[in-house]
Formats: C-alpha cells, sequence, structure tokens
C-alpha cells in the first residue's frame, strides 16, 4: 500500500488510492471506530474524511489521530449555509477547534449553495494565506459547476472534487472525471459501497465480484475498490467503523486487476446514459 501513492491534485502531496470515510462513525461503539481509523492509518489510509456536517465525528477523528495529526491528510467541509465570505471562515475554526488541529490539509465546500461562488473562493484562499488550511476543493459539483468555479478560481486552484461513485452509479465517468483530469483536479469517490447498497453474494452482481476476487485471493469489496481507483486520478474514501473492515480496505490499495476483470465488471455494473443531473447522497 504505500508505495502506491499518487498525487492528489495539484497539492503536491502523495496519497494512498483508498482513505478513510467518517458519516455516521459516531454512531457506532466509539472505541472501535477510534480503533478502525488508527488500523487504518497503520496501513497507509491516511486521507481521512470528516466535516462539520457529520455529527460527532470531528471530535471522535481528533481522538483517533492526537499525537499522528502529521501522519494524516485531513479533509472537512463547510455546510453550503455557512460558506459565505465570513462564515466560512468561522465554520474552518469551529472544524479546526473539534479537530483539536491547526490546519486542515483540504477544506471543501459541501455542494453548492446559496453564496456565490467568489465568495467560499475568497474566503477559502483567505485561509490558505492563514496557514489554516493548506488546500482547498469542493465536493457535488457537475462539469458545468466545475467549468464556472475555474473561471473565479483560476488554474491550479482546485485539489479536489469529491462525488458520488460506486459500482452502480457510474455516472461521473461521463463528464466529471474527464474534466477533473483535463485539469488537474482529484477525484474523491464516496459512498464507494453504495452507503449501504454492496451487491449481495448471492446476486448475479455479488458473484462476478466473488469470481474475480477468487482469481486474486482477494474479497469483493476490495475488488469494488480497485475497480474505482483504477485510474489514477481516482480516490475512495469507504468508512469502517470495524478495524478488520479498515483493514480488508486497505490492502486494496494494492490490488490491481486485469483487463478482463475491468470488463466483467463493466459488463455486470454497466455505466448507463449520463443522467441530467449529477447523482448525490
Ligand atoms: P460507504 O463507505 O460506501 O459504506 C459504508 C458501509 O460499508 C458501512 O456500513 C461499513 O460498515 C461498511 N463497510 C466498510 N468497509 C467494509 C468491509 N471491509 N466489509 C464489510 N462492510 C464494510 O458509505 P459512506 O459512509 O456513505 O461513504 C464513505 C464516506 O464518503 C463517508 O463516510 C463520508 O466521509 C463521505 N461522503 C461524502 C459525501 C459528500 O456529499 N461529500 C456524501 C456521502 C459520503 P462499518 O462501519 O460497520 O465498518
Amino acid at each position: 500500500m504505500h508505495g502506491n501513492l499518487r498525487p492528489f491534485g495539484p497539492t503536491g502531496v502523495q496519497l494512498a488510492p483508498i482513505g478513510q470515510g467518517t458519516w455516521y462513525i459516531d454512531r457506532s461503539n466509539r472505541a472501535a471506530a477510534i480503533a478502525a481509523l488508527r488500523r487504518g492509518l497503520d496501513l497507509g489510509m491516511t486521507h481521512i474524511d470528516t466535516a462539520e456536517m457529520y455529527g460527532d465525528a470531528e471530535p471522535l477523528v481528533a481522538e483517533a489521530i492526537a499525537g499522528r495529526r502529521d501522519e494524516v491528510f485531513l479533509v472537512s467541509k463547510v455546510l453550503p449555509s455557512n460558506a459565505s465570505r465570513s462564515g466560512t471562515i468561522v465554520a474552518c475554526d469551529r472544524s479546526l477547534q473539534r479537530l483539536k488541529t491547526d490546519r486542515l490539509d483540504c477544506y471543501l465546500l459541501h455542494w453548492r449553495g446559496q453564496y456565490r461562488l467568489a465568495d467560499t473562493v475568497a474566503a477559502f484562499e483567505q485561509l490558505v494565506a492563514a496557514g489554516k488550511i493548506l488546500s482547498w476543493g469542493v465536493s457535488n459539483f457537475d462539469a458545468g459547476d466545475l467549468r464556472e468555479l475555474l473561471k473565479v478560481a483560476g488554474p491550479g486552484k482546485i485539489a479536489c472534487n469529491q462525488v458520488l461513485y460506486h459500482l452502480r452509479e457510474r455516472a461521473i465517468e461521463h463528464a466529471v472525471i474527464p474534466w477533473c483530469e483535463a485539469h488537474g483536479v482529484a477525484v474523491t469517490a464516496y459512498s464507494p459501497f453504495g452507503h449501504d447498497e454492496f451487491p449481495a453474494p448471492r446476486s448475479a452482481e455479488g458473484r462476478v465480484l466473488q469470481s474475480i476476487a477468487d482469481r486474486h485471493g482477494a474479497t469483493p469489496r476490495q475488488v469494488a475498490l480497485a475497480f474505482l481507483t483504477r485510474r489514477p486520478s481516482v480516490f475512495a474514501i469507504p468508512k469502517a467503523a470495524d478495524p478488520v473492515h479498515a483493514a480488508e480496505n486497505a490492502a486494496a490499495g494494492s490490488l490491481r486487476l486485469s483487463a478482463d476483470d475491468l470488463e466483467a465488471i463493466d459488463q455486470a455494473f454497466p455505466r448507463g446514459p449520463e443522467p441530467a443531473s449529477l447523482p448525490m447522497l
């Protein structure tokens, strides 16, 4: 896993393809959730994704990364309703406090809301100048939103676009991934297991994944993560509140699928036509 790093957009930071999500992690057994995040860190999943929206996830992450802050690529998000010029600064300070740290590695606009992109971007740039965030990006932006954002921000500023991407939801392959690759923006795949809809083992799709997994001595979830991160521009952030799950996910970072494997997955989980609007959770 450690030998499999790739550049995270224009940040200059190299990250493993698989990181760790934290939505609803505060609803699980707290000790197990913290152990899962730490196990993930031990295994190279240093990209930890959280958000002010995720209840008590930020304080839980603070506890998990205590004493290990320098190992972590820490990402949090501002809610659109807070993303005014001044509100973004206040929200960031609050997240820093809750995370018990002095900086975020990347700060994202959670989705596009009522405030002008120029206002949020100005706040992000102010936070960069103050050293409170090292980079910034967006989430749930379609290609049209990204084009607008690029006009406001200029090239080389947008670190990533975090978007819904799993085997049954491949909409971003149409326009979002090509746009991001053309502009050096990292793509972070959220809900890579479909949140809670991973194909059942006995379903036809589940059997396809199992047969590929068997060829590699891997698991169906590892096959899914390897498929989603098959392009070097894409990172995935599965959430695991169980250390055994975290270890399984981390090992996916070194799984290489063959052209035949990719073709079989493509057949079992067809991309489908481009939807009118970008799907999100
Ligand atoms: P997900 O990662 O697709 O799936 C999480 C579920 O998979 C949990 O029930 C988890 O169980 C289970 N799981 C994980 N690893 C497993 C394994 N190896 N074996 C069996 N079960 C496993 O769902 P998600 O939480 O929606 O998405 C991931 C992250 O993306 C979020 O946590 C969040 O950080 C981010 N996200 C961002 C947005 C956005 O708008 N930007 C939206 C949604 C999500 P356990 O917890 O019991 O291990």
